[in-house]
């Protein structure tokens, strides 16, 4: 009898160079190591340096020392986004080919100043999960011949996915698996709620949406162990998934590290800075205690 052999789990760590990491990212990437591990699994490391006026050389060597000090054990080659711009642009032209993404023209100051001026009249503008205001339909309703020479004049611009568009031609509920640390089981994506979101900007060709549906495909990602502060961009990234004919990975939402005051860690702190906590001489079996491991 032939068998095949079996596809082992794949898991994988990616964070962003834009600062130095944290214990949050410690807690992320020791729970992908745990969790491949048990699973006879593998463990890559992406690179998540889309946003190339933020992240630096120098936080990318923070990344591999601070990881190497926790001793997680990743699989060479590392992907880093920045070399696969291509890539992304090529699924976000098969998207604008499909009438699904559209040129937007407004600068942030413009989308603050018609948001203030409906809410002054009209109540509550719609927020995205994060709190940003859903895009304006200016944009969405132009014809093509005013689209094409607004384009060719040169106007800066972002693409965005018309979401109802996107909706109507899913037509039917789009679900996640979830196994995380908050809700458990089959979950109800909502992508709708997030608006027009951005999927490439005149400063950066990709997004975080894009780029890591399109990484995680490629890389044959099967599970997504990232942080509870990404929980609802899962319905965008299931969303596009479907849209791109990609398969979907079961994800895992854990718990976020918080300060003394409950709130979530951000990149600047630096007393719970990794670089920090190793440069005072603590080891991997002391960070995992100070995350709950
Ligand atoms: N690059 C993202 C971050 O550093 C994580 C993305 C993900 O795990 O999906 O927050």
């Amino acid at each position: 009898m032939i068998t095949t052999p079996r596809q082992k789990p794949v898991f994988r760590f990616a964070p962003s160079p834009n600062g130095p990491l944290h214990l949050g990212h410690a807690l992320s990437a020791f729970l992908n190591d745990d969790m491949a591990r048990a699973a006879d699994g593998r463990l890559l490391l992406r690179i998540e340096d889309i946003d190339l006026t933020r992240c630096t050389p120098e936080f990318e060597a923070g990344i591999y020392a601070d990881l190497t000090w926790l001793e997680i054990e990743w699989e060479q080659l590392v992907r880093r986004q920045s070399e696969h711009f291509a890539e992304y642009q090529a699924a976000l032209h098969s998207l604008i080919e499909r009438g699904l993404v559209y040129p937007s023209f407004l600068t942030r100051g413009e989308v603050k100043t018609r948001v203030a001026a409906y809410e002054r009249i009209s109540g509550p503008w719609p927020r995205d999960p994060d709190g940003t205001p859903h895009y304006p339909a200016d944009d969405r309703d132009r014809s093509e011949e005013e689209r094409d020479t607004m384009l060719l004049s040169g106007l800066k611009h972002a693409w965005r996915l018309d979401m109802n568009r996107a909706m109507e031609l899913i037509g039917e509920p789009l679900f996640w698996t979830e196994t995380g640390d908050e809700r458990k089981g089959e979950i109800l994506a909502e992508p709708a709620a997030w608006g027009d979101v951005v999927l490439s900007r005149s400063d950066a060709p990709s997004s975080y949406h894009l780029s890591v549906v399109i990484d995680d495909a490629l890389q044959g990602v099967t599970h997504v162990v990232r942080g509870l502060d990404l929980f609802h961009a899962t319905s965008v990234h299931r969303l596009l998934q479907n849209l791109l004919n990609l398969p979907q990975p079961v994800y895992h939402h854990h718990r976020l590290v918080v300060d003394a005051d409950g709130r979530k860690l951000s990149k600047s702190e630096g007393d719970t800075g990794l670089a920090e906590l190793r440069a005072k001489g603590l080891s991997a079996a002391d960070i995992r205690r100070l995350v709950g491991l």
